[in-house]
């Protein structure tokens, strides 16, 4: 198979770019996903990440251990990783939440040019289809769906107005003028129309409606084995796909999409790396890159939970069960209630 461009994962980053390149009618695009098409029901109701996140089993989740932390008593960090069309926007909690401006301009006095905040609004607004219109910061026509959250619980509304009683300012758009300060967060999910309330994954965006496009291939259950590198070009991606080995050739370019743990990864069991590590692994050396798999940064996460008589809260038992049913059905007939929550109502930036 001979493509211009192939494109390794399908999530936030492949699932967009497959289908902004294959807006070209005249450049054919493969795209390769290890996991499925993303389109299931557990992927759509926004509640239903908790039966993916913990990947207990693992359902379009990676669910990977890190090595043992030195700063954590040595105990191994979760990481859970989407795998399926949307990657991690198909299992993530979808709080639309751009960076800081200053971090953007940072970027671009570190020598990222093109990447200063001024330059890369124009692409947010037109990436953004936001239930409350376009404004100069906004987008409303733009394929990834924005909306105000549906049902947020009365919980999330009292962390609010504590936050802002304790002298925290309110915030109504944390994508505004200012991120400083306590609101409720915009998520992505369809607004209106048939698909209120449901996840809007990468994916669901951008992908899933140019899937019809004959110069778009997009092979799921496909595994990326390694970047074929010929006289220091990659040339294509040796993959496995129903127990074969096959390799996709690419005329023009081979993007690595994999996210920030897979795509560093692939490049090393591409021989692309650390001489000394890829040597300890048996891999032959087609570039010594030895940053590459090191200096990750991540943000630690933690959940605290107690007991609460609250009724508009998941639960445990017959009560909640039924409950559970309901808001289900609920959802199911308007896209609204509990089932369309991303758990993560409310928020602060301070
Ligand atoms: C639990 C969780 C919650 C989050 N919450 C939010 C949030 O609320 N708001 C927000 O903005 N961001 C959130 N994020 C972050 C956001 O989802 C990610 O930053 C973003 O999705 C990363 O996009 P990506 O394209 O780099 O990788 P991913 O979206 O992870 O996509 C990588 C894809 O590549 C595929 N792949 C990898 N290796 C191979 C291979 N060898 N062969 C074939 N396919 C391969 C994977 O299966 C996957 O589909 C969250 C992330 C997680 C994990």
């Amino acid at each position: 198979m001979e493509f211009d461009y192939v494109i390794v994962g399908g999530g936030s980053g492949g699932a967009t770019l497959a289908a902004r390149l294959s807006e070209d009618a005249r450049v054919r695009v493969c795209l390769i996903e290890a996991g499925g098409d993303g389109r299931g029901i557990l992927v759509r109701a926004p509640a239903a990440t908790v039966a993916m996140l913990p990947g207990r089993p693992p359902i379009n989740n990676y669910a990977l251990r890190t090595e043992p932390q030195p700063g954590l008593d040595n105990r191994r960090g979760y990481q859970p990783r989407g795998r399926c069309l949307g990657g991690s926007s198909a299992i993530n909690a979808m709080l639309y939440v751009r960076g800081h401006r200053e971090d953007y301009d940072d970027w671009e006095r570190a020598g990222c040019s093109g990447w200063s905040w001024g330059e890369v609004l124009p692409w947010f607004r037109r990436a953004e289809g936001n239930q409350r219109g376009a404004s100069p910061l906004h987008g409303a026509d733009g394929p990834l769906q924005v909306a105000d959250q549906q049902t947020p619980r009365a919980i999330s509304e009292d962390f609010v107005r504590a936050a802002v009683q304790s002298g925290v300012p309110f915030n109504d758009d944390f994508n505004g003028i200012e991120q400083e300060g306590a609101g409720l967060y915009q998520v992505t999910q369809f607004h209106g129309g048939a698909r209120n309330g449901e996840r809007c994954s990468a994916a669901a965006a951008y992908l899933h409606p140019a899937m019809t496009r004959p110069n778009l291939a997009v092979l799921t259950h496909t595994q990326a084995l390694r970047v074929v590198v010929e006289h220091g070009r990659a040339v294509g991606v040796e993959v496995r796909r129903g127990g074969n080995v096959e390799r996709i050739h690419a005329r023009r370019e081979v993007a690595l999409c994999g996210g920030a743990f897979h795509s560093p990864q692939l490049l090393m069991l591409s021989g692309i790396g650390d001489p000394a590590q890829l040597q300890q692994h048996g891999i032959a050396v087609q570039q010594a890159l030895p940053g590459v798999g090191r200096n990750l940064q991540d943000h630690l996460d933690f959940i605290l939970a107690y007991r609460s008589k609250h009724r508009d809260l998941f639960g445990i038992g017959l009560g909640a069960s039924w409950t559970l049913l309901r808001q289900a059905l609920l959802w199911r007939r308007t896209g609204t209630g509990l089932i369309a929550t991303p758990f993560a109502e409310g928020g602060a930036f301070v």
